[in-house]
């Protein structure tokens, strides 16, 4: 689906009337290409102490494992970017790295958080701010927690007072896990790239050092198999596309009425069709079936077949509820207790499931579907320690308004509007929800677990 109101205060004459008539102008977002560098300019990298140190080290060092500086914990990668210590107004940077864990009163926020702020009206279009900080928990010292939470209302508001499809987005890493865990570099990377154009003003949380870096950042999902239900169109069909992309074979899911659309992603992906309706209660057993008959084995599941059946509550039919509870979420429950019981799903499996910002912060018309969303938020907490054993994570990416052929059904006016309200005033393509899924998927995000990760460019509602 095209947003024309983008295309045209971005293009010739258009352009200029729209400056000149102060109207908003939302950025053309920069989407990942494999082989693109990960910034086009320096990184400054703000924070002291050990923490701030092993960051710095792995932004600037080349690749291939480098020793532990000092107090650093060792860093296992390098991404041999042009990093500095010290802001410099003039300099341009593509990138600010807050690293913020050692804060221990609010007061320590002052000196790296204005810092940050003289260099940012140089960022350059794209640009990235990400923090790193701890979590701010009951145990803590008042101090301890008033800062660390600190960062996270800091964060929220400077991601809003980004401009040319900057985004502000952070890394709350549990106490006792390093700084240089993989999910902590899978998430510092996902967020620093253009795999993250759509992320905005978020906060993912690393629970563990579980995980693995994998050997070529554009292919880390090089050797597993993944199946994306849903797959026909829209999101699902450009999940297939990114995650095969990334290196995964594909199996493409949708009902037998979608066969032909199908039929052409999976032929697309170099993957393999299986029609098959996701509410049959035997689709676990199907799917884990097709999988390991014709590609060996599973590890993935993308759980993004969903539909939406809007109506008042007031006027809400059995067959608008009980249709959309049971597509969205009761389905996914009952797969993932046939993958969970069958002893073929073990080996670091990964599921990764579609909430919807509706199922966090509420919309009109849409208590089924939000029942069902919120639901998925729930389910993927619940799901992900009893995957834990086995390397295993369970988590939900959040998508806000994407430009598919459900917002499409939309009126016009509602649709306009919806699709403006949030930080980058734009909505976002499905690649974008993809590219959340794959690195939820990857072994990189071994230490991110239950959590739900909004792909929605900070809609100005909920959190
Ligand atoms: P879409 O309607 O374009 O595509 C959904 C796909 O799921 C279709 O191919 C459909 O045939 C398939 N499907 C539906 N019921 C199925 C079933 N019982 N078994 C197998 N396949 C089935 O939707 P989309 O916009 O691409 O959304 C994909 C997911 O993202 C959904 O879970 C949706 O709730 C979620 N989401 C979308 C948005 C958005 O703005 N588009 C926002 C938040 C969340």
């Amino acid at each position: 689906m095209t947003d024309r109101y983008l295309e045209l205060v971005n293009s010739g004459l258009t352009k200029k009337l729209a400056a000149q008539l102060g109207l908003p102008r939302p950025a053309v977002l920069r989407r990942h290409r494999p082989g693109q560098p990960l910034l086009d300019g320096p990184a400054l990298v703000l924070g002291t102490g050990a923490d701030a140190d092993a960051v710095a080290t792995l932004l600037s060092s080349p690749a291939g494992g480098v020793a532990p500086t000092g107090d650093a914990p060792a860093v296992l990668d390098g991404w041999d970017l042009e990093v500095h210590r010290h802001a410099t107004p003039d300099v341009r940077y593509a990138a600010v790295v807050l690293v913020l864990t050692d804060v221990t009163h609010p007061d320590d926020l002052q000196g790296p958080v204005l810092a940050a702020g003289s260099v940012l009206k140089g960022l350059r279009a794209g640009g990235r701010v990400v923090t790193v900080s701890r979590p701010a928990g009951a145990d803590d010292a008042p101090a301890v927690a008033a800062a660390r939470q600190g960062v996270d209302g800091l964060l929220r508001s400077l991601a809003k007072e980004l401009r040319g499809g900057a985004t502000g987005n952070g890394v709350v890493v549990a106490d006792g896990v390093p700084v240089t865990a993989p999910s902590v570099v899978g998430a510092l990377r996902f967020f620093l790239s253009t795999r993250s154009a759509f992320v905005d003003g978020q906060l993912l949380e690393v629970d563990s050092d579980a995980g693995e870096l994998p050997t070529d950042w554009d292919r880390p999902l090089a050797g597993k198999v993944a199946v994306v239900t849903g797959a026909a169109r829209g999101i699902g069909a450009a999940i297939a596309d990114v995650l095969a992309r990334d290196g995964a074979t594909v199996v493409a899911v949708d009902v037998p009425a979608a066969g032909e659309q199908l039929a052409q992603v999976a032929n697309r992906v170099r993957g393999t069709a299986l029609q098959l309706d996701v509410t049959a209660p035997d689709a676990g057993e199907r799917i884990l079936a097709h999988a390991t008959a014709r590609h060996g084995r599973l590890d993935v599941v993308v759980h993004n077949a969903g539909i939406t059946r809007d109506k008042l509550l007031a006027n809400m039919g059995e067959d608008r509820w009980a249709s959309v509870l049971a597509v969205n979420v009761a389905s996914q429950l009952r797969i993932n207790e046939a993958l969970l019981t069958s002893g073929d799903f073990t080996d670091a499996p990964r599921i990764v499931s579609l909430a919807s910002t509706s199922g966090i912060a509420g919309n009109r018309g849409q208590t089924n579907y939000a029942a069902s969303k919120g639901g998925v938020i729930g389910m993927v907490r619940a799901t992900a320690p009893l995957l834990v054993p086995f390397g295993g994570t369970a988590n939900a990416v959040a998508p806000g308004f994407v430009e598919t052929e459900m917002t499409a059904r939309i009126p016009a006016l509602t649709r306009q509007v919806a699709r403006r309200l949030n930080s980058l005033q734009q909505g976002g393509q499905p690649v974008d929800v993809a590219e959340a899924i794959a690195f939820l998927a990857s072994p990189a995000a071994g230490g991110v677990v239950g959590r739900t990760l909004r792909v929605c460019g900070q809609n100005l509602v909920g959190r």
